[in-house]
């Protein structure tokens, strides 16, 4: 009786979240992350419960028989969707008609071969073998596709790991005793059913959980980044500078890099070009950079590198390798942009210690910069109170000269 009123739960439990997670997908739209996979398997699932209820005692039914196909589809259609979940555009139509058919079929034979109990056996076998292959697919994924959800992964897991037993159990169970396995009053059911309503409780929120992490996750990231350049933006920066600075101790510079005359390129070649050159000197700034810097795009032409512990020397030598590789880079390729040149201006700043710091920093790069812009362009200038002019010439020299002295050290 308390087995049955399990099942009666663990139904409404399943059709309760395919509305739910069939809801969440319409809002989704797009990008539906398997929900609308899920709302799928959850509906089977519960169905062939609700078919279990109306089931007379265990034997051979075409109901019976329709509930095993489709307990066995709602498992492929839970792993399609934990495929799409992850953004494996994982076929679902087709494999699920091919098993429906199989299956069913499959069971027809065993059952006029071997008789009922052989067909039982036949799910509890195949289930627990496709439980197996989720718990490994879980633990590759937890050092694989999905390292950014282990906790979640690990106790899904740990959950499907159990069932995989009581399937096991039950093969067993069957394998000895026939039908009495299956006795609803007996204590291997009321256990079954009862992990099987933890499960459920468990599993379905735990999945909406998921979705909620990546958008957020997702949210975050878009707000912190650049669309056009994927470099940080200026709330990106701040977000991380106040990361960096938690740490006592640290100090950065600040390399304001402007790209000169980009508004002509703009002109010249298109909106399009000049977002593709803007892209470029991403590209180039990233390889440019240390490790630990941090790069971003300020807005327009403007980025910025926080170059984290360097003196003076150092923040000259990545500026210089900015400037220098941005000024060699072929942007675009093509007769048409044989004459597109790009070069970057960079003012630096002085050493500073805090996320509060930074504005004063900005100060003193932009003001660099200024000088930079008006005395030339192409070269790189330092905040006033470190004053050195370096044209890219003379910089090209100072840097060759100071590779030789590390080198003979
Ligand atoms: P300077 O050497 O003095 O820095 O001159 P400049 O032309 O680089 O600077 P200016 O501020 O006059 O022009 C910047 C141009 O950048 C103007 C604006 O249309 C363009 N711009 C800003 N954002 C974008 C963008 O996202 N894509 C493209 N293609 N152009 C942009
Ligand atoms: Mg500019
Ligand atoms: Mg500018």
């Amino acid at each position: 009786m308390i087995a049955t009123l399990l099942v009666g739960m663990l139904c409404v439990y399943l059709l309760s979240f395919t509305v739910m997670f069939q809801l969440i997908s319409r809002r989704l739209q797009d990008e539906k992350m398997g929900m609308d996979v899920f709302a799928l398997a959850n509906l089977m699932l519960g169905c062939a419960y609700v078919l279990q209820l109306l089931e007379g005692p265990p034997g051979w039914s075409w109901n019976s028989l329709v509930n095993h196909t489709l307990t066995l589809c709602s498992l492929l259609a839970y792993c399609v969707g934990g495929a799409r979940f992850f953004g494996h555009a994982t076929p679902l139509g087709k494999p699920l008609l091919c098993l429906a058919v199989g299956y069913s079929l499959l069971q027809l034979l065993v059952n006029w071969a071997f008789g009922p109990v052989a067909r039982y056996m036949l799910l509890a076998g195949t289930c627990s073998v496709t439980f197996i292959s989720m718990v490994l697919m879980l633990l590759y994924g937890m050092r694989s596709f999905g390292k950014d959800l282990r906790g979640e992964m690990a106790l899904f897991a740990g959950l499907i790991s159990g069932i995989c037993v009581l399937n096991l159990i039950k093969l067993s169970k069957l394998l000895g005793g026939g039908f009495e396995a299956l006795n609803m009053d007996a204590r291997f059911s009321m256990v079954f059913y009862v992990y099987m309503c933890s499960l459920a409780t468990i599993l379905p929120p735990s999945i909406v959980w998921l979705v909620l992490r990546r958008l957020t996750d997702r949210l975050r990231n878009m707000a912190a980044v650049d669309p056009l350049t994927q470099l940080l933006n200026r709330r990106g920066l701040i977000t991380a500078l106040d990361r960096l600075f938690h740490r006592p101790g640290r100090h950065a510079r600040l390399l304001l890099v402007d790209v000169d005359h980009f508004k002509r390129i703009n002109d010249t070649y298109g909106h399009q070009v000049g977002d593709a050159v803007l892209c470029g000197v991403a590209d180039a700034l990233r390889a440019s950079v240390r490790k630990d810097d941090l790069v971003c795009r300020l807005g327009g032409e403007e980025f910025a590198v926080i170059c984290v512990g360097a003196d003076e020397k150092v923040a000259l030598r990545v500026a210089e390798r900015v400037r220098g590789s941005i000024e060699q880079k072929t942007m675009l390729h093509g007769m048409h942009y044989a004459g597109l040149r790009c070069t970057v201006t960079i003012g630096i700043s002085d050493s500073f210690a805090s996320e509060a710091g930074l504005g004063h920093a900005m100060q003193q790069a932009d003001a660099a910069l200024y000088r930079g812009k008006h005395t030339g362009r192409n070269r790189i200038e330092q905040s006033k109170t470190q004053r050195r002019v370096h044209t890219g010439f003379e910089q090209k020299i100072e840097f060759e000269q100071e590779i030789e002295t590390e080198t003979l050290q």
